[in-house]
C-alpha cells in the first residue's frame, strides 16, 4: 500500500480529461454512499471536486431523491445535512387553502392565511387559518393591532390529518436514477479501496457512464431478483449498499437496496484485477443508525445469477410489505400522540362531563385521521 503524504494529490474522478482538478487524499468534496437526501450518513472524500459533486448532484442525485421523496416524507426520515424529511406538494385544499404533506405524511396548510371581511354591521372581521396555536395567535395579534380591539375575530386551527398519498406514488427509474445508483455504489467502493483503484482503467467505463459520457445503461438493472445476505432487523426498511468483487470472475458488482424494497444491481466492472472483496453499508434513515461490515465477496459474487431476470411479482409483494409497515408505524405514532394529548388536556379534578368532552373530541379526531379525512377543529384563543 502506498502511504499518503501531504504532497500527494489525487485527481477528481469526474472532471474532464483535459482539466482535472486535484486535491490531497481525503480532502475532496464529500460524496455520500447513500444520498444524504435519503438519510445516508457515510461518505468518501477521495472521489471528486466540489464542482463535479454539485453538477452531478443537480443532474442525477436530485432526480433520484425526488423519485423517492414521497417515501422519505412518509417515513419521516432524518437527514444529516438537509434536516427533516422532504415536504410534498398536495392538490388538496381545505376551505380554499392549499394543503401540503409535511414530514411523516401529515396534511398541513402550505401557508397560514388571514381572510379579511366585514360583519353585517360594518365592523372589520378576519378569519385566520393556521397550522398551530402559536401561528394562529401571532397572526391574530398582528391583525388586532391593525384593526383595534373592536374587530370581530374568528380563528380556526386546522388539526393535521394523515392522508395516504402513497396512492399517488409513481416510481419511475430512468437514466438519471440509474446513474445516481451506480455513483452511490462507486462511492461505497471508494471508502474501502486505495484511491488509485477508483481511477484505474477497469472502472473507467462506469465513471464515464455516471458522468453521462457513454451509455452502458444495460449494466444497471432495477428490480433484479438477486440474493443478498440477510441484514439485521433494524435495517429491514432501511438502505443497503453492497459491493462484491470476485477475483476469479474478474467482476465487480454492486447492489443497492432502498427502503428495504427497491433493488438495483450494477455491474461496475467486468475486468476487475483486484482481490475478492465484500463491503456492505446499512443505514436506517429514521434512526440514523448505520453499520459497515465485510462479507465474503468471492462466494457471494459466484452465487449471483449469470442470466438476469427482473422479477416484478416479488417487487409487488415487497411494496405491499413496505406500505404495510409504513401504515403501522404511522398508526402507532398517531394513537400514542392522541393518548398523550388527552392525558395532558384533562385538568386535575375535572368533572366527568369535562373528561367525556375531551375524550369524545379525541376519539372523533382519531377516527377521522385513521380514515384519512382532512378536517379542522376550532381553537379557543
Ligand atoms: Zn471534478
Amino acid at each position: 500500500m502506498d502511504s499518503d503524504t501531504s504532497e500527494q494529490q489525487i485527481a477528481c474522478v469526474y472532471c474532464p480529461e483535459d482539466g482535472k482538478k486535484t486535491f490531497p487524499p481525503k480532502k475532496g468534496s464529500l460524496e455520500h454512499v447513500i444520498l444524504s437526501a435519503l438519510g445516508g450518513r457515510k461518505g468518501s472524500r477521495n472521489i471528486c471536486c466540489m464542482d463535479c459533486n454539485n453538477r452531478l448532484g443537480l443532474e442525477i442525485d436530485d432526480v433520484l431523491a425526488r423519485t423517492f421523496a414521497p417515501l422519505a416524507n412518509q417515513f419521516n426520515i432524518q437527514r444529516d445535512r438537509r434536516g427533516a424529511a422532504p415536504i410534498i406538494a398536495s392538490k388538496e385544499t381545505l376551505d380554499g387553502a392549499q394543503l401540503e404533506v409535511g414530514p411523516g405524511g401529515q396534511y398541513r396548510l402550505k401557508k397560514a392565511t388571514v381572510t379579511e371581511s366585514e360583519t353585517a354591521d360594518g365592523r372589520p372581521s378576519f378569519y385566520v387559518q393556521a397550522n398551530n396555536l402559536e401561528e394562529a395567535d401571532r397572526l391574530r395579534g398582528s391583525y388586532l393591532k391593525k384593526f383595534g380591539p373592536n374587530a370581530q375575530t374568528t380563528t380556526e386551527y386546522f388539526a393535521t390529518s394523515t392522508p395516504a398519498p402513497l396512492h399517488a406514488f409513481e416510481l419511475k427509474f430512468g437514466d438519471a436514477e440509474k446513474r445516481s445508483s451506480a455513483k452511490m455504489l462507486l462511492t461505497l467502493l471508494a471508502t474501502s479501496v486505495h484511491p488509485d483503484r477508483i481511477r484505474s482503467d477497469e472502472l473507467r467505463d462506469i465513471v464515464r457512464y455516471i458522468n453521462g459520457e457513454i451509455n452502458i445503461g444495460h449494466r444497471v438493472q432495477p428490480w433484479l431478483n438477486i440474493a443478498m445476505p440477510a441484514t439485521k432487523e433494524e435495517y429491514r426498511f432501511g438502505h443497503v449498499a453492497l459491493v462484491v468483487a470476485s477475483a476469479e470472475l474478474k467482476q465487480l458488482v454492486g447492489v443497492l437496496l432502498l427502503f428495504g424494497t427497491f433493488k438495483v444491481t450494477v455491474l461496475l466492472s467486468d475486468s476487475w484485477s483486484g482481490p475478492a472483496l465484500g463491503v456492505r453499508y446499512c443505514v436506517d434513515p429514521c434512526s440514523g443508525h448505520h453499520d459497515t461490515d465485510r462479507i465474503d465477496g468471492e462466494t457471494l459474487a459466484q452465487s449471483f445469477p449469470q442470466s438476469e431476470i427482473p422479477c416484478d411479482a416479488d417487487l409487488g409483494a415487497d411494496i405491499g410489505a413496505l406500505i404495510g409497515e409504513l401504515q403501522e408505524r404511522q398508526r402507532t405514532k398517531l394513537i400514542m400522540g392522541v393518548i398523550e394529548e388527552v392525558k395532558a388536556r384533562i385538568p386535575e379534578g375535572a368533572s366527568q362531563e369535562e373528561i367525556k368532552r375531551i375524550v369524545d373530541e379525541a376519539a372523533n379526531r382519531l377516527t377521522k385521521e385513521l380514515l384519512k379525512i382532512p378536517y379542522k377543529r376550532r381553537l379557543d384563543l
